[in-house]
């Protein structure tokens, strides 16, 4: 440990920009190694959080992609929130140079603070330098199986399961039908462990790897990329299908519905129910009247999941698709939100408390 910590600190670091800084000596690199940087480094200061159209990166990817850098929304707000850059390693094969990448600072103990370890790539083509997605790359190296309106992506080990995709493309018709939406195509990305698909996507590390292998998964665009439930992650794909279309939505109306109809993180909602009712039994000075504020419960239980899905199921009890469609429709801001449990299920926001560890203690004993 004493090495490597010596030889961080003995290593040149060069600084190009305002916080994009080097692990090794650029000096000895070829002009070709310089190129496929500085088009990385020209990206990376170009305020990529906008994702507006940019020279550095292919047009292929731009025309297809609203986010053409596939890392940009691995955080919240942004990869790009401010973090200082340090540039590992770049390597070369044939054309392709591949370039790591740490985002960190320093806490004030000076023990590093890790945001991610991610790749990029640059290919030359023609004497030109462009910026791809690791994932356009590595994905060669997995097989892929369309079925119906899926591009099911996966590791050569294992065994595809057509009756689970076909079963994924019916919850995608009868879902779009229920919603009043058209159905889209989907790349679906699976593999037992999402840390897998996270370095197909070019990511080596990211805050928050900690845990168990529970089943995990996320959603960007028409891409799903799931985590230990095989071909049918119905949750991922109920956002890669529904929140373009309802864009007025708030995040715990989507959620929600997305629990009520999959589950998440591969429990149902009424085993989130069974958990949270046992929880807040133990925590009566919870207040649910400011749900809004409350993040997780444990690591697979989430409030947005469990109470959201609660909140969901009572409204399509009472009014089917047509309500539960307009709650999703119903605004974005908190105060939409709270506006929008009144409309449809006649609670204030101050009766909340009550009213939800009711229904959780019913629903729980169903
Ligand atoms: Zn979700």
């Amino acid at each position: 440990m004493k090495l490597v910590l010596f030889l961080l600190i003995v290593v040149n670091t060069f600084t190009y920009g305002q916080s994009i800084s080097y692990n090794f000596d650029t000096n000895n690199l070829n002009t070709d190694y310089h190129e496929a940087l500085s088009v990385l480094e020209d990206y990376l200061n170009s305020n990529p959080q906008n994702q507006e159209k940019n020279t550095y990166w292919n047009t292929a990817v731009q025309q297809e992609n609203i986010t053409f850098d596939f890392l940009e929304n691995e955080f919240e707000p942004s990869l790009y929130m401010g973090y200082p850059i340090h540039i590992l390693s770049i390597k070369k094969k044939e054309n392709h140079y591949t370039i790591k990448v740490q985002f960190s600072y320093c806490n004030p103990d000076n023990s590093p603070n890790i945001l991610a370890i991610v790749n990029y790539v640059v290919i030359e083509q023609n004497g030109t330098f462009k910026l791809y997605n690791a994932l356009t790359i590595n994905r060669k190296k997995w097989d892929c199986t369309t079925v119906g309106f899926v591009d099911f992506y996966y590791p050569k080990s294992h065994k595809f399961n057509h009756e689970k995709a076909l079963k994924l493309n019916e919850f995608i018709i009868s879902t779009c039908k229920n919603f009043n939406v058209t159905p889209n195509t989907i790349e679906y990305y699976l593999d037992e462990d999402f840390d897998n698909i996270q370095q197909l996507k070019g990511i080596d590390y990211y805050l928050g790897m900690n845990g168990d292998n529970t089943p995990k998964g996320k959603a960007s665009g028409n891409k799903v990329y799931c985590g230990g439930l095989g071909e049918y992650y119905t949750h991922e794909v109920f956002h890669a299908l529904i929140d373009h279309n309802y864009t007025n939505s708030h995040f715990w109306a989507s959620e929600g519905i997305a629990t009520f109809l999959c589950g998440s993180r591969g429990q149902s909602l009424s085993w989130h129910i069974t958990q949270a009712n046992t929880y807040f039994k133990l925590h009566k000075d919870i207040d649910l009247n400011e749900i809004l504020t409350l993040k997780n419960i444990d690591n697979i239980t989430s409030y947005h999941y469990v109470i959201g899905g609660l909140i969901a199921k009572k409204i399509f009890e009472k009014g089917g698709w047509k309500l539960l469609s307009q709650f999703l429709n119903s605004g974005k801001t908190n105060t939409d939100y709270y506006k929008a449990i009144n409309t449809y299920l006649g609670i204030k926001k101050e009766n909340l408390n009550i009213y939800l560890r009711q229904q959780l203690d019913i629903e729980a004993n169903i």
